[in-house]
């Protein structure tokens, strides 16, 4: 993080001034200079800056291209960027494929409507427009693929201004405040400038870039929750395996459990241990299902060498269990992977600290706050940290009972730093909160809240934290279709 010589805006001086002369991006560079046995510094360098936007969101997840979505129907100039090549995050670029907490109104509520008018969703909800909730809260299967197609025309209807293939990779502030932001992309070193910023990577990579302080893990540092890769399969005949396939036919939390063990033991029959002790498949389409059979343990998401090991770990399990079932024959002949994520699914990255932590406590009591942006209602989902570790199987909730709480706007504006909204997994919460508020049922209205106060923070000249919710909540309600 580094503050900016104001008097060269257009001409943003970074490191390697002749080489983005000479030649934009791969022009020869003035040499580095060897500053110690394991550290270069790069020779400062000018990077093209663009100012066109009101508002910047970084990383184009559920809660990241709600979020843009919902600034731009707001009537903001809002660019959004994103690391991998489409929108979704871990509904896409993961292949997730199960939607948790989503009976809930506004952006939720369209996108159920859409992908069941293109037959791409399944499973019931609870929600009827203006009635309170029937628990139990039941999860939706979608389709990736109709998922990615559908956010690009939502975002492209709503003029949002995407680049994908981008990642966010430095941040600038004026005193306090954050004003500028570096990519890196095919288009080389960009420099970009905007009134208001939205960190929704996830990981809050931009927070951590912009100075602030963060929590990761069970607190400081990792145990984390484990990284898992999910995998769209072909099976021969899906009805064939409805016993095993969770939220066809099978909904309860009894009829999950029957689900994971079958499976499980299935697995075991076909001379496999699985990594993950409560496998599952979702239903997507006809034959197609989705399937999470793994976990990699004790990876933090940040460490970008030991995320490409999980990785490839993962993807070699995935196949090694598939190609095993197959060998069973009978429900499981011919079942075959169509694809495994380039992104491993990250449940844990960092959490920005907020002008409000939501902690434990809060899931506990059932804290409610004026300035709720959404009432969480998820159960406390902490996934074993090491294999084969923890008393029961898979995920625990460590004996805490949920009583439906709010998540307050001040948890997703920066308490560090000026002109910072987070949105999604990353925003200000505790390890336990952060296991119960994370899903995407969550992370959508956190993004429609963030674009809405980011919107009207821009347009009014204002700071996210000088924008009351009342203001923001009425900002949103008129961005909704459904
Ligand atoms: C294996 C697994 C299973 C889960 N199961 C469920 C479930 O069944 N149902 C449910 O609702 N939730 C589930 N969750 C939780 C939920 O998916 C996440 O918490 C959700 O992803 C939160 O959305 P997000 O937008 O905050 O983050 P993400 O979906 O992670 O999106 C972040 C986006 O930012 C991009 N990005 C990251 N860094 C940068 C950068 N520096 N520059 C630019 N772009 C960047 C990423 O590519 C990504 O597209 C699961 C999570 C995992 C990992």
């Amino acid at each position: 993080m580094s503050t900016i010589p104001t008097n060269t805006r257009r001409n943003f001086i970074g490191s390697g001034i002749a080489a983005a002369l000479a030649a934009p991006w791969l022009g020869t560079r003035a040499a580095e200079k060897s500053v110690g046995p394991d550290r270069v510094s790069e020779p400062a360098r000018e990077v093209p800056l663009n100012d066109d936007a009101d508002v910047i969101v970084c990383g184009a997840g559920p809660a990241g291209v709600t979020a843009a979505i919902t600034a731009a129907r707001a009537g903001a100039k809002v660019r959004l960027f994103e690391a991998h090549g489409a929108l979704g995050g871990v509904w896409t670029n993961s292949l997730l494929g199960y939607l948790l907490d989503f009976d809930k109104p506004g952006f939720n509520q369209e996108l159920v409507h859409k992908l069941r008018e293109r037959d791409a969703i399944h499973g019931g909800v609870n929600y009827t427009p203006g009635k309170a909730f029937t628990a139990p809260i039941q999860g939706l299967t979608y389709h990736p693929e109709e998922m990615k197609l559908l956010l690009e025309e939502l975002a492209v209807l709503a003029g949002v201004k995407v680049q994908f293939h981008t990642r966010v990779v430095a941040a600038h502030r004026e005193g306090r405040r954050l004003t500028t932001i570096v990519t890196e992309s095919k288009s080389g070193r960009q420099a970009w400038r905007a009134p208001v910023f939205i960190d929704t990577t996830g990981d809050g990579d931009l927070g951590a870039l912009a100075g602030c302080e963060f929590e990761i893990g069970i607190e400081k540092a990792c145990p984390c929750q484990p990284l898992s890769m999910v995998a769209l399969l072909l099976v021969k005949d899906a009805r064939a395996l409805s016993d095993l396939i969770f939220g066809d036919t099978s909904t309860s939390p009894s009829e999950e459990a029957k689900a994971h063990k079958a499976l499980f033991a299935e697995i075991q029959r076909a001379g496999v241990d699985p990594s993950y002790a409560r496998p599952i498949m979702f239903p997507v389409r006809g034959n197609l299902v989705t399937a999470m059979f793994n976990h990699e343990y004790g990876i933090n998401a940040t460490d970008a060498a030991a995320v490409s090991e999980a990785t490839m770990r993962a993807r070699r399990e995935v196949n090694q269990i598939v190609r095993a079932l197959r060998q069973l024959g009978g429900v499981w002949e011919g079942i075959q992977v169509v694809a495994t994520p380039e992104q491993i699914g990250i449940r844990d990255g960092r959490r920005i600290v907020g002008r409000y932590v939501v902690r434990k406590e809060d899931v506990i009591n059932g804290a409610g706050h004026e300035d709720s942006v959404v009432k969480a209602h998820g159960p406390v989902d902490v996934h074993a940290l090491k294999r084969g570790a923890d008393s029961v199987p898979g995920y625990a909730n460590f004996g805490i009972q949920v009583q439906p709480y709010d998540i307050p706007l001040r948890a997703l504006i920066a308490r560090d730093v000026d002109g910072l909204l987070m949105a999604g997994r990353c925003i200000s919460g505790d390890f336990i909160a952060h296991s119960s508020y994370r899903v995407t049922g969550n992370a959508v209205p956190m993004g429609e809240a963030a674009g809405a106060v980011a919107a009207l923070a821009a347009q009014t000249k204002r700071l996210p934290h000088e924008v009351p919710w009342a203001e923001g909540a009425a900002v949103a309600a008129k961005t909704r279709r459904a």
